[in-house]
Parts: structure tokens; sequence; C-alpha cells
């Protein structure tokens, strides 16, 4: 019988700050000092601590991720990587993709790096609850990506009051995703059990 892996998951907030207004965003938005790399050394001595062996898959997040700009990663995902040799780690980014930019995509194409970002349905739909620009800046970003070889996938919020347009927004954004993998939506406000994830 063959052993069961485990997989440990390390979400990493580079920074607190984001350039977006979603609506139902919790965060804080602005300020706040972006981690240092010291903290991505005591992240990966940490790790190191446990003698795991386990895969372990580094997500970072915001926030955004990216207001740190390409330098943190320049630093951070070699640091992690090699601090870290003794362990299967994959790196993740979920992001709005307003701030990638050429050096970034190399990086993560690079080291690996999956990407995730977040979009509601089609502009309309999308832009009623992240604000005006939003739809149009997180598609060209995934275009950046697309250019360099990288897949983006996509989670989705869909909010109570945007609940109608729910199956509309799903198929329109299948028809805007191309080689987009569409992750997983949910309705705030809804029971666990009516959670939806869909695979394309
Ligand atoms: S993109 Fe994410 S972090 Fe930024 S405002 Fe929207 S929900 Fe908040």
């Amino acid at each position: 019988m063959g052993v069961a892996t485990m997989s440990r998951h390390l979400l990493l907030v580079p920074s607190l700050a984001c350039p977006a207004g979603c609506s139902y965003c919790f965060g804080p938005h602005e300020g706040g000092s972006s981690m240092g790399l010291e903290t991505v050394h005591a992240a990966a001595d940490w790790q190191n601590s446990f003698h795991d062996k386990d895969r372990l898959e580094i997500t970072f997040h915001g926030g955004e991720p990216l207001a740190t700009g390409a330098g943190f990663y320049r630093e951070a995902l070699p640091l992690l990587h090699d601090g870290l040799s003794s362990r299967n780690v994959r790196f993740a980014v979920q992001s709005n993709l307003w701030l990638l930019t050429d050096e970034l995509c190399s990086l993560f194409k690079a080291h690996g790096v999956s990407i995730g970002t977040s979009l509601d349905g089609p502009e309309e739909i999308n832009d009623a609850q992240r604000g005006p620009g939003y739809f149009r800046r997180t598609m060209a970003g995934m275009e950046l990506a697309r250019a360099h070889g990288l897949d983006v996938g996509c989670i989705s919020t869909f909010t109570a009051p945007l609940r109608p347009a729910r199956r509309r927004g799903l198929s329109l954004l299948c028809l805007v995703r191309r080689k987009m993998v569409f992750g997983e939506c949910f309705c705030y406000r809804r029971p666990a059990r009516d959670r939806c994830r869909t695979s394309l």
C-alpha cells in the first residue's frame, strides 16, 4: 500500500497595501511596510525546524502581493528555494495583476510560480463590486502573463446582490478566459454546501 503524501501550505503576505478598492474587501488597502527579507529567512528557518519532508506550497497573498515590486521576489524566491532545498517547494501568487511586469513574469516563470487572480465576471458585473477599471487592468495583467507563457487561474466572488447574475457571469467569464483556469466561486452569506467549484 502506498504512503499518503502530505502537503503543507504556507501563506506569506509581503504587503497589505492594494491599489484596488473592492467593496467587500476587509483589507487596509494602504500603508504598512513591505515584508523584509529577514522575515523570509525566518519563515524558511521555521519550516526547516519541523524536519519535515512533505511537500510545501508557499502562496504569496495580500493585500496585493505585487505591491512590493520585483525586487522582493528577485531575492525571496531563490532564498526560499535554496533555504528549503530539502523540501518539494511549490510557489503560487494570488494577485489582481495590476502591478505585474515583464520582470515579475520572468521571475515567476523561472521559479515555477503558479499565478491566480480574481475576477467576478464580465466587466459590468466585476466592476460593480470591485470598482471602475478593475476588469481592464486585471485582463491586461492576464494578457501579459500569457505573453510570457504563464497560465492564470481565477477565483470569483459572487455577493448576494449579484446572485441573479451568477450564471451569466460564469458563462461570460468562460468566454473571455481562453487559457484561464477557472477555480472556485462562492456567494457570501450562503451556506458552505452551496459553494460550487468549476473546473474548465
Ligand atoms: S484586489 Fe483583493 S486586496 Fe485588493 S481591494 Fe480587492 S479584495 Fe482587497
